[in-house]
């Protein structure tokens, strides 16, 4: 046979794991939530400080070279008119050198190349011939240039801006320059040079050929980049972030920005690692605060769990002894606070209702003998089991009718029965409200009388003989019975005995003539008779 298994599990504990499962679940899902959010926040707020960084860092160079210019440009207007005053020339270009600041070495030259001016002096170039690509470009176009960066002969990498000198009457006369230092202090450096290098962030300006002109590792200038943009991207957008991740360098975030005058590009770095670092403090944080507040809720949780389950797991204890006497109002008293638990309160209410009522019946059914209405012999056991336990005393009067074989045999089965039940109602009619009057099969019956003795017993038995004796029956007229008694004391006497005794008493008042009463362990001569 299948056997089903009951489950071990109880509501109690069920809600309990569901309740922790939840909690790990949403609280893993917000902190999953959390270091994404918090990582795109991260990363997009460093790109967005790497280029505006690089912007405000890309104007200021620019705002330089304007400033270099238009100084260049007054210097150049008041030399047009005296270009032939060597001591004003070198007045010019000291003052320009000192006073300014925004170059570390300030020229003056014709049109053959040859330098008029120069400051410092110690550079000792004046009379010189000029041939530097730079100089060249100056005096072939004419123009206001600013010099690719280049090699200087002193080996230094410079930057040299120049402006023409024109005369009153418009002659060309050669042009002013001034020699910026990329490698060395100049005020371009100092201006780039202003910032924290502390969160591992780090500042590059590279020309368009992508040779480094500034970083603040001086080891690093002059060196060629490979390229982080194209240039159809750098003209597209002058100024932007980007995050670049290469095979053999870790992933960083740049920001860029383009200087427009001169066309170089200010580049600003952060290492992803260093941006995200913030990350795991972040989740440890989120972590403390929601944990405490995580066990508050398991706590509640908890509670409530218990306060849940505790009316179901009450009600299935009862529902496993639904035949007990007591188990209707032990239900009773479980408080049902929701829905289903009431529900099912009054369900299993009903239901005992139902199966006490049920078993009721079967049992009285079971007990009561159909054609008298009378108790059956399991009726009398429960009787005498019950004035056994009480220690009761009792007479039992044993009755059999007197030659029923006739009446069946004369007037037929049914008649017979007639005579059965009629004789059950006479019986039921002499006794007591206490008395029990049973039917012990076939024509034979028993009546209980609890608390007699022998003697008012065998009274009572003389009394029901008369009234059968004297009463006309339809069809049959008068029939008989014969009697005997018994009585229990309620001392250490087997109640069967006294049975079989009250038997025996029958027997002999059957012996005697029948229609007479004898009571155990008297002589016959006592009994009454009345000769039928
Ligand atoms: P005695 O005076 O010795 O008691 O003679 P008796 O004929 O009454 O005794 P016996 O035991 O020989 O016969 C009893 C008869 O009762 C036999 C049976 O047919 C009949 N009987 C038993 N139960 C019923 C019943 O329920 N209905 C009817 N009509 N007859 C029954
Ligand atoms: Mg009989
Ligand atoms: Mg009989």
């Amino acid at each position: 046979m299948l056997m089903r298994l009951r489950p071990k599990t109880d509501l109690r504990t069920l809600i309990a794991v569901l309740v922790i499962a939840s909690i790990v679940v949403t609280l893993t899902n917000a902190m999953y939530a959390t270091w994404r959010v918090q990582r795109m926040v991260l990363i997009d707020s460093t790109l967005e400080a790497n280029r505006a960084y690089a912007a405000k860092l890309a104007s200021t160079t620019e705002i330089f070279f304007q400033l270099a210019q238009s100084q260049l440009h007054y210097s150049a207007k008041q030399l047009g008119n005296d270009f032939d005053d060597v001591k004003l020339l070198t007045t010019e270009v000291d003052r320009l050198r000192e006073q300014t600041s925004s170059f570390n070495s300030v020229a003056v030259v014709d049109t053959n190349g040859i330098v008029k001016a120069i400051s410092p002096e110690s550079l000792t170039l004046k009379g010189m011939h000029l041939t530097s690509d730079a100089s060249k470009e100056a005096l072939a176009v004419r123009q206001p240039v600013i010099s690719k960066p280049t090699l200087s002969a002193a080996n230094n990498l410079i930057v040299f801006v120049s402006w023409p000198i024109w005369d009153g009457e418009g002659r060309y006369l050669g042009y002013i320059g001034g020699t910026i230092y990329l490698k060395k202090k100049s005020i371009l450096n100092a201006l780039l040079g202003q910032q924290f290098y502390r969160d591992g962030s780090s500042v590059y300006v590279i020309d368009s050929n992508n040779q480094v002109l500034y970083h603040q590792n001086s080891q690093l200038i002059g060196k060629v980049l490979p390229a982080i943009i194209s240039e159809h991207e750098r003209e597209e957008k002058p100024n932007g972030s980007l995050q670049i991740s290469s095979r053999d360098e870790k992933t960083r975030l740049a920001g860029y920005a383009i200087v427009p005058t001169t066309g170089w590009m200010v580049v600003t770095f952060k290492p992803m690692d260093v941006t995200l670092e913030p990350l795991s403090g972040l989740l440890m944080k989120v972590l403390k605060h929601s944990v405490p507040f995580a066990l508050l809720t398991l706590l509640v949780a908890v509670i409530l769990a218990r306060l849940i389950a505790l009316p179901l797991w009450q009600l299935a204890r009862k529902a496993s002894k639904m035949d007990a006497q007591s188990v209707s109002t032990e239900i009773s008293v479980i408080r049902a606070w929701y829905f289903e638990a009431a529900q099912v309160k009054r369900a299993l209410l009903t239901g005992i209702g139902l199966v006490q009522e049920k078993i009721g019946r079967l049992n009285s059914e079971a007990q009561t003998d159909p054609l008298t209405q009378l108790f059956n012999r399991r009726g009398l056991n429960a009787v005498l089991d019950y004035y056994q336990t009480m220690r009761q005393p009792f007479a039992v009067l044993a009755l059999d009718i007197d030659h029923f074989k006739r009446v069946n045999d004369t007037w037929g089965h049914d008649v017979g029965d007639n005579v059965i039940q009629q004789v059950a109602r006479t019986l039921t009619a002499s006794a007591r409200q206490t008395d029990v009057v049973c039917r012990n099969g076939g024509e034979e019956f028993l009546m209980l009388l609890p608390g007699s003795a022998a003697d008012e017993a065998s009274v009572l038995a003389e009394r029901v003989r008369k009234s059968i004796a004297n009463a006309w029956i339809e069809e049959v007229g008068n029939i008989t019975l014969s009697i005997g008694v018994a009585a229990w004391c309620g001392e250490d006497v087997a109640l069967e005995v006294t049975l079989k005794q009250a038997d025996a008493a029958l027997y002999q008042a059957k012996q005697a003539g029948r229609n007479c009463v004898c009571v155990s362990g008297k002589s016959v001569s006592l009994l009454s008779q009345t000769p039928h």
